[in-house]
């Protein structure tokens, strides 16, 4: 009976409020979590300042997102060769499989699909390693049979259950080659010498202005000749491609001005002829663009995927400047000279002068490509160095994505299982989000976008260790500087227990806690990954004479404690000059040492009693999200308003983009 009465109570509530218009409207909690399963949450965002935007700029944005989501083909194809057959496969399944749906094995495809949807392929998005469904072959088999797609057995089967089937989709296990070795498909039957001898010939060391070269195609074997194949229309992946750009070309009859409207002309422009000198035009174009307030990527860029680092996935998200929080990031940048001169670098790998490093804070609108479901939360771009050199870098933070995150993680009990003391605990609550969003700011604004490399140093040098040597120096640039005094004195920063918050936590996760993201007995592989267990176990070593940091056991659990915050900034100095050394003379033989010392290899005790403490938890370690879908309300044949709705589920997405945005085969 109580029950009921609190029921009717909030009923009777309702009907007091209804005649007050404020207080009538009682939203229901937002649900950020959409969706759960293996390793993975899947998380709505909210798009929050959509109603001040202009008509206008809703149909902008509308344009550039159906852009963005008609990439997603490409990407499959290029995580792995049969991807977009796979994922064929499974949309038919979940589309014309009548049969029951209550059994332990159909809840095991639903897994399985759903990671793959995730992945965008079948192997791990971040682990890199093939996964295999739990549900019975024979369970498999069956569901091609009653969902019309017998024939597919023979082939599929194999792909997906064999663990001897390409297993990695980056080889980067030491053994076999390079390339022939893994499941991407940036090059077919080419080896790692044969990439790196067609390209040394092409690469000239002298000119300082160099193409992305093979950014933009797939190199191939045939008859023993080895060419590009690449990506533009009339050539590979000319069907997407022509989808993106008639979408551009409605997005820019709205455009906000001719600015955009210039660039996004040179977009359209390297799509159709697949030249990379156009490429590097447009992004010199987009990069100047500070003022527009709706902004966007679109194409190959992130080179993460590629083993060699050369060639990019194509990815998309479209944007629009959140403007309260942009102010933070523009103090930043706007000291980006200072940061410069006075950070611990040698003097010669400096830049004398940081050119148009801006900053922003942005709220996206939609994710594609390989920003989707996984999404990065800050972005800095462009890539290639002469152009972040002479024309300097944009770099976003993605706020409402973090934001969302943190709300859905509000309760987790993480902090608590990993964390020495209450006291801590309480630091880290107080002081963490805010020291976290302004280690992204600097990380992104000014990390990446600091330091120069010397003449006749190519921007390939450091091959394969170039990632994690790169995440790795943006990382200490913003550790180096998050402990500074500037950062009280720009007010980013409410109390100088901030930054050590933000030590604690770093240090916590290079060590220890991101094993959570490794399966028992794998090494670290991930870019980001190897950067940051090389940075916390460097500093963990070579502050072991003062004890900068100890490694506590209490209660049978281990801690790591930091017990020296100056001295340990120091130590992050230290490295930060190392690092940048080693990226400024292309010394690829130190940067094979740092990471293969400190960035890979994982303590075997450690790491099974991390996952013991973590599975006790019940958490996922990866998040993703569902994009918010956007309608065009239409009359007299014009786009009059463009509605959000933040509903939509996450396989419910999936199946629909399978249907709408399947522009290839
Ligand atoms: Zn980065």
């Amino acid at each position: 009976m109580k029950y009921l009465k609190i029921m009717l109570f909030a009923g009777a509530l309702g009907l007091m409020f209804s005649s007050c218009k404020e207080s009538a409207v009682k939203e229901e909690p937002f649900k950020y979590l959409a969706d759960e399963f293996a390793d993975i949450k899947v998380i709505r965002y909210r798009i929050p300042g959509w109603d001040s935007l202009s008509f206008q700029q809703k149909e902008y944005i509308y344009h550039l997102s159906e852009a963005a989501k008609s990439g997603r083909d490409i990407f499959w194809d290029q995580n792995f060769r049969h991807g977009l057959r796979v994922r064929k496969v499974l949309e038919n399944i979940f589309e014309n499989y009548k049969g029951e749906q209550e059994s332990e094995d159909w809840k095991n495809f639903v897994i399985y699909a759903k990671r793959v949807f995730f992945s965008n392929g079948i192997h791990h998005h971040y682990a890199e390693e093939k996964f295999i469904p739990a549900c019975s072959q024979e369970y498999f088999s069956k569901l091609l049979t009653e969902s019309g797609q017998e024939g597919e057995s023979a082939e599929i089967l194999p792909l997906l259950y064999d663990p001897a089937v390409y297993p990695h989709r980056k080889n980067i296990t030491g053994e076999g080659d390079l390339l022939l070795g893994s499941a991407v498909n940036f090059y077919d039957g080419v080896s790692k010498a044969e990439a790196e001898a067609f390209y040394a010939k092409m690469i000239d060391a002298k000119d300082t202005t160099p193409v992305s070269y093979g950014l933009n195609s797939k190199l191939v074997k045939r008859d023993g000749k080895i060419f590009e194949e690449v990506y533009k229309v009339g050539g590979l992946y000319g069907p997407a491609i022509e989808k993106i750009i008639s979408h551009l070309e409605a997005a820019s009859a709205v455009a906000e001005n001719d600015t955009q409207r210039g660039y996004i002309a040179k977009l359209i422009e390297y799509y159709k002829s697949g030249d990379l000198n156009m490429w590097d035009e447009y992004n010199i174009a987009w990069v100047k663009d500070t003022e527009s307030q709706v902004d966007f990527i679109n194409g190959f860029i992130e080179d993460y995927n590629d083993p060699m680092g050369m060639k990019a996935s194509w990815e998309s998200v479209v944007n629009y400047k959140d403007l309260a929080a942009t102010k933070r990031a523009d103090a930043i940048s706007g000291s980006a000279q200072w940061f410069e001169d006075n950070s611990p670098v040698d003097p010669r790998f400096k830049k004398k002068e940081v050119k148009g490093v801006s900053a922003k804070v942005i709220t996206a609108a939609m994710l594609g490509g390989d920003c989707y479901p996984s999404t990065p939360i800050g972005i800095n771009l462009p890539n290639a160095n002469w152009i972040r050199k002479n024309h300097g870098s944009k770099s976003v933070t993605i706020e409402n994505i973090t934001y969302a995150y943190d709300q859905s993680s509000l309760k987790s009990p993480f902090g608590q299982e990993f964390t020495f003391s209450a006291e801590l605990l309480e630091r880290a609550k107080t002081y963490g989000p805010h020291a976290g969003n302004i280690h992204t700011d600097l990380h992104e604004v000014l990390g990446h976008g600091s330091g120069q490399l010397l003449p006749g140093v190519a921007d390939e040098a450091l091959k394969n260790y170039s990632s994690p040597i790169e995440e790795s120096r943006a990382d200490l640039f913003a550790l180096y500087y998050i402990m500074d005094d500037k950062m009280l004195e720009l007010g980013l920063l409410p109390h100088a227990d901030a930054a050590k918050a933000e030590y604690d936590l770093q240090i916590r996760n290079g060590l220890m806690t991101q094993l959570t993201r490794i399966q028992p007995g794998k090494t670290v592989e991930q870019a980001h990954m190897r950067g940051r267990a090389m940075v916390s176990h460097w500093v963990y070593e070579k502050g072991k004479p003062e004890n900068v940091i100890s490694r506590v056991t209490k209660d049978g659990k281990t801690y790591f404690v930091v017990n020296d915050y100056p001295k340990l900034r120091r130590l992050y100095g230290q490295l930060l000059a190392e690092v940048q050394r080693i990226t400024s003379e292309g010394d690829y033989e130190a940067a094979k040492a740092l990471i293969e010392t400190y960035g890979v290899q994982v303590d075997q005790e450690l790491h099974k009693e991390v996952l013991e403490r973590y599975a006790k938890l019940n958490l996922a370690p990866y998040a993703g999200f569902v994009n918010p879908v956007l309608t065009p309300v239409v009359a007299d044949g014009r786009i009059v308003d463009v509605k959000i709705d933040l509903t939509e589920g996450y396989v419910e997405q999936m199946l629909r983009y399978g249907r709408d945005y399947a522009f290839l085969k």
